[in-house]
């Protein structure tokens, strides 16, 4: 699972298709809330403000 801005959001993908061989789903983080998940304060790929959720 990556959390990751606008910016890295194709980056965050391939990764993931790396690790998993499998196409992500991808989700704004303002759209989803988990109970016993925060979301991380930066991007994985930078220090911006993450944006989306891509698992
Ligand atoms: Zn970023």
């Amino acid at each position: 699972m990556y959390v990751c801005c606008k910016e890295h959001l194709e980056l965050a993908i391939d990764h993931f298709v790396d690790d998993f061989e499998d196409a992500p789903d991808v989700y704004k983080l303002d759209e989803v809330h988990f109970t016993e998940w925060v979301a991380p304060e930066n991007c994985e790929f930078c220090q911006g403000k993450p944006t989306f959720l891509v698992l």
